[in-house]
């Protein structure tokens, strides 16, 4: 049975001493929570304090991005080695922001994924269609060729060692949250395509949906069949709302185990 999964994404915000009084805040709290996953994706220069507050907890972390080389004269870039080295377990990949801010194309999304399983760490793919693509009724088509880009590189069991996040770009940092039905289609939509592949491998996938996710609307969306868990930008800078949020996909779970 697929479990929930909560990660938070703080983006670049925050300092040394807020990061690790938000650690603070969430450990307590989240040590008691049972039967989902919880990880926090911090920015590079904080990964290795925040791997170090977080040893003997459960909570676990990742990075935001990593370089689609492997070590080599590559400025400013940060490889899968290096995070693997400092104890990262996840990483995001091809986070809406990454392709529209930084001109992250799917091939080098799908080349990072690549780097990512070569390292041993575990992606956290993220998919997603513009507004004006919603609009245009082409959201099926962005989300699979976003997916196909990633099979086309790495094969599709690849995607077995990783998580995918669906998160409509209209939906991210706007308090525009999908509907949890908006967010059940597009979920069954991934998990219908890579099960034409491989039925098996599609059940067992981790599908997470990020865009506006609160405390208050968390325990709604992660309700719905398809929909495991949460990838969380803005909340997750928030002690409150990030461990209410994790209780929510702890909920969740606890009910579809009964
Ligand atoms: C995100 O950054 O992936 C995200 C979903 O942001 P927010 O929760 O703020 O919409």
């Amino acid at each position: 049975m697929r479990g929930k999964l909560v990660a938070g994404n703080w983006k670049m915000n925050g300092n040394l001493a807020s990061s690790q009084a938000l650690l603070k805040a969430i450990l307590p709290p989240l040590a008691a929570l049972s039967g989902a996953r919880c990880a926090v994706c911090a920015p590079f220069p904080y990964l290795a304090a925040v791997g170090q507050a977080l040893r003997g907890s459960k909570v676990e972390f990742g990075a935001q991005d990593l370089c689609q080389f492997d070590d080599g004269a590559y400025t400013g870039g940060v490889s899968g080695a290096m995070l693997a080295d400092i104890g990262c377990h996840f990483v995001i990949v091809g986070h809406s922001e990454r392709r529209s801010v930084f001109g992250d194309s799917d091939e080098a999304v799908a080349l990072k994924y690549e780097q990512a399983l070569k390292h041993g760490l575990e992606p956290i793919l993220c998919v997603g269609e513009q507004l004006a693509e919603r609009e245009a009724g082409v959201t099926e088509t962005v989300v699979a060729r976003q997916l196909d880009a990633v099979i086309g590189r790495c094969g599709v069991q690849a995607l077995g060692r990783g998580v995918i996040a669906y998160e409509p770009v209209w939906a991210i940092g706007t308090g525009k949250t999908a509907t949890p039905q908006q967010a059940q289609d597009a979920h069954a939509f991934v998990r219908g395509r890579i099960a034409t592949a491989d039925r098996r491998l599609a059940e067992g996938l981790t599908i997470l949906y990020g865009g506006s996710v609160k405390a208050g609307n968390a325990a709604q969306l992660f309700a719905m069949p398809d929909v495991d868990g949460g990838l969380i930008g803005g909340a997750s800078l928030v002690a409150d709302e990030f461990v209410a949020i994790c209780r929510a996909a702890q909920g969740a779970q606890q009910t579809v185990r009964t």
